[in-house]
Order: structure tokens, then C-alpha cells, then sequence
């Protein structure tokens, strides 16, 4: 029987397999595990960046922005050839914002969002003259005292929490009680004060959730999005210049999860931004998103060390695991285990195959690649394969636990 790699996963659909042995970049894997001279290795590849991107850009009506989230992965090389593909980015956090800098990106199209803003990082956001996604009457109050002393306007936006909630989403940020934001109800006060200041009110930030493969949930949460930013717009200081309307679409990771479907949800963007043109005039609508625009684009390498069969159960231990892609070993805001898509790379789809446990060497049950799969028999040496590894991986990994080596990070 012929297998296909697609079969494994949707996710090998970006990634060429010749020889049986997966391409990165136009490279064998072998070849690049070469080039990059150890293992493990993450490796990100531009090729895919850029071609979602341009699928993203004519699927979405003209006029929307596209933000990157810099938390989905801060990698520097990453970082500067994402600011050549997108209209700004988002940060949350001082060294994020750093990051972004050094990219080259505007500072005018960065935008820095989360709760607990400390003194240095809000410093360097005024200086800066990058957009502060206000979260709390304190931060404004703060803003206000270091704009005074730099003797300088602030430019501030209003990050929103919402009176509704993102459906379906892997992970929830806005509606109910909530640290983020500054709830919709208190927001027409925290407006009221930012026009007292003398501060550059940019617009809103509402920001619903995360990891969302459900395309008419986005569309909801997007309509109830627009109708709370036109409710608050009458109480704005000055027009909305800028309308985020945060992201959350989403990957597929396990089995049987689909990729997410943009026709719809570019249908009603467009008849949004209609509709805005009439109420806001020119407010530039922005969609800021992490996952979708790197998280296919990258793989974990791991390097096989040992394989043990404990009772009949084959055990492949790796260099790798979770102090590197703790993601993957299911333990980064799972409820129930899944596994990742993982093949072995230099024989993706032949050699004799098995049922086998994919292992760290870390002295935990929790070091987990993958729980049980169906891999071609690995041999010491050989490489084991982690996908949709682009974020969320390294930068959210506890890299110090057990002191092994760090892991290289590429992008080729
Ligand atoms: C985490 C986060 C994102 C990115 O989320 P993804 O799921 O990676 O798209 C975007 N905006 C804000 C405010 C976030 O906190």
C-alpha cells in the first residue's frame, strides 16, 4: 500500500519528501542536521513563512493588516524576516520589544500588549514611541508620569476585555473575569482619563482567545468584536486610528483536527470593513496573529541515542524532549495528551514500521515526544521529526531543567 505523506499529517503537505528522506528548505534533512553540526535542533523554514503569508494575504480582503505576535517565537533571524512579510507586530514584553527593534520593524506599527507593564519596559515603549495596549488604570497612570518626565505624548490604545468570549478556543482571554484588559464596562472612564493626559489614543485592542480551528466561532466573536469597538468609540478622545481585533486562528496538531476554513471568516471581514468605512471612516483594521503565520513552518529535530523494548513496548529515547518543546510533550496547557505529528526523517514513509513510545532523556514520565505511534523502526542515530514545532516551542520550554545542552534554532 502506497502511503502518502499527507496521510501521516496535513502538516507534511508543506514539507517535500524525497528519497523518503524530508526536505527543509530545499536541503535534506540529513544534509542540514549535517550543516547545523549537533542535535537536537529546531529549524524553521522561510519557504513556508513566505507562502502563508501570501495565502493569507489573498484570502483576506484588502485592508486588513496582519500583526505577528512575537511571543509564538521570538527568534531573532525569524523575527527580521517576518518584518519584511507583515504590516507590524505585537509584543509583550520589554525584550520582545527589543526584538522587534532590532528587526527594523516601525515603531508605529508595533504594539505592546499584557498585563503587568514594569517600569523599564513601559520607559523604553514611550521612548520608544511604540503603541502601549493600556491594560489597567495604574498602567495609564504610570504612562502618564513617564511620558511627563520624557516630556513626550504616549501613544496608547485600550486593550478591551470583552463581554463575550471566543467559542472553541484552546485558550480563553477575554470575557468573564479576566487579567487582561481592562473590562468594557470600566472602559469609557480609563477613555475619559487618556483624554485628560494629552496622550496619542491610537484605538482598541480586543483580543478573545487563542488556538481556534472553528471558523464561525471567529466570525462570531469578530461581529461582537466591531459592535463593542463601535459602542466605544463614542466615548474615544479622538477617532479609532487603529482597530485590532486580535486572531486566534489555529493549527491543526492532532489527529483528526482539520485546518481552519478563511473563506468564511474573510467574508465577513470584508463586509465588516464595509460597514466600518461608514461609522469610523479610516480606521486601519488589524489582525494580529503567532501561531498561524510560523507554527507550520517549523520542525524539532531530535537525534535517536537508545532503543529499549520494556515489555514489549518499544521505547525510542531521543536527545530531545520536553526541557526543549514541552509543547509537544503535552504539557504546556493540555488537559488530555495528544500527540504530535512525528516521523522518523530520514525514512518518512518506508522501512519496516512499528508501534513505539517516543521518549527524552530526561528522568521523568513526562518526557514525552510521542505516546505510541506508528514510526518506521529507529535505529541509534537516526532522526525523529516533531512538526508544527514553528511556536510555542523553544521560547516556552523549560530549557534549565535537568542542565542538558541548549538546542541550535535555524532558519533556512
Ligand atoms: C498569545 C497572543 C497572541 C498570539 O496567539 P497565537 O495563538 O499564537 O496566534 C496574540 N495576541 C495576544 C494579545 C496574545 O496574548
Amino acid at each position: 500500500m502506497m502511503n502518502t505523506p499527507t496521510k501521516i499529517h496535513p502538516a507534511l503537505a508543506h514539507f517535500a519528501v524525497v528519497d523518503d528522506c524530508l526536505q527543509i528548505g530545499g536541503m535534506a534533512l540529513t544534509e542540514l542536521a549535517a550543516r547545523v553540526g549537533r542535535t537536537p535542533f529546531y529549524a524553521y523554514d522561510r519557504g513556508i513563512l513566505d507562502a502563508r503569508m501570501a495565502e493569507l494575504r489573498a484570502a483576506l480582503p484588502n485592508g486588513i493588516a496582519i500583526h505577528y505576535a512575537l511571543k509564538a517565537n521570538p527568534m531573532p533571524a525569524l523575527v527580521a524576516h517576518m518584518a519584511g512579510l507583515v504590516d507590524g507586530m505585537d509584543v509583550a514584553s520589554g525584550g520582545e520589544l527589543k526584538i522587534a527593534l532590532d528587526a527594523g520593524v516601525p515603531p508605529a506599527a508595533i504594539s505592546f500588549a499584557g498585563p503587568g507593564k514594569q517600569a523599564p519596559e513601559l520607559h523604553a515603549a514611550v521612548a520608544a514611541g511604540i503603541t502601549i495596549n493600556l491594560e489597567s488604570f495604574l498602567e495609564l497612570d504610570r504612562v502618564t508620569d513617564i511620558a511627563q518626565r520624557l516630556g513626550i505624548a504616549a501613544r496608547v490604545a485600550v486593550r478591551i476585555n470583552p463581554d463575550f468570549e471566543l467559542k472553541a478556543s484552546g485558550m480563553k482571554m477575554g470575557g468573564g473575569p479576566k487579567v487582561f484588559g481592562v473590562d468594557a464596562e470600566a472602559t469609557p472612564e480609563l477613555l475619559r482619563r487618556i483624554g485628560q493626559r494629552g496622550h496619542q489614543f491610537t484605538g482598541f485592542h480586543i483580543y478573545t482567545g487563542s488556538q481556534n480551528l472553528r471558523a464561525e466561532a471567529i466570525c462570531e466573536a469578530q461581529a461582537k468584536s466591531f459592535q463593542l469597538a463601535y459602542r466605544l468609540a463614542e466615548h474615544a478622545p479622538t477617532p479609532l486610528r487603529e482597530l485590532n481585533i486580535g486572531g486566534g486562528f489555529g493549527i491543526p496538531y492532532f489527529p483528526g483536527e482539520k485546518a481552519l476554513d478563511l473563506t468564511p471568516i474573510a467574508e465577513g471581514l470584508a463586509e465588516h470593513l464595509r460597514i466600518l468605512r461608514d461609522r469610523l471612516g479610516e480606521t486601519t483594521v488589524i489582525i494580529e496573529l503567532g501561531r498561524y503565520l510560523v507554527g507550520e513552518a517549523g520542525v524539532y529535530v531530535a537525534e535517536v541515542i537508545d532503543r529499549k523494548i520494556s515489555r514489549d513496548h518499544v521505547f525510542v529515547v531521543t536527545n530531545g524532549g520536553l526541557h526543549h518543546h514541552l509543547a509537544a510533550s503535552g504539557n504546556f496547557g493540555q488537559v488530555l495528551r495528544k500527540n504530535y505529528p512525528v516521523v522518523l526523517g530520514n525514512r518518512v514513509m518506508t522501512g519496516k514500521r512499528e508501534q513505539a513510545t517516543i521518549t527524552g532523556p530526561l528522568c521523568t514520565p513526562l518526557d514525552l515526544l510521542a505516546e505510541k505511534i506508528e514510526i518506521a523502526r529507529a535505529e541509534p542515530g537516526e532522526l525523529v521529526v516533531v512538526f508544527q514545532s514553528g511556536a510555542y516551542g523553544l521560547s516556552a520550554s523549560p530549557r534549565a531543567f535537568l542542565s542538558h545542552p541548549e538546542p541550535v534554532e535555524v532558519l533556512i
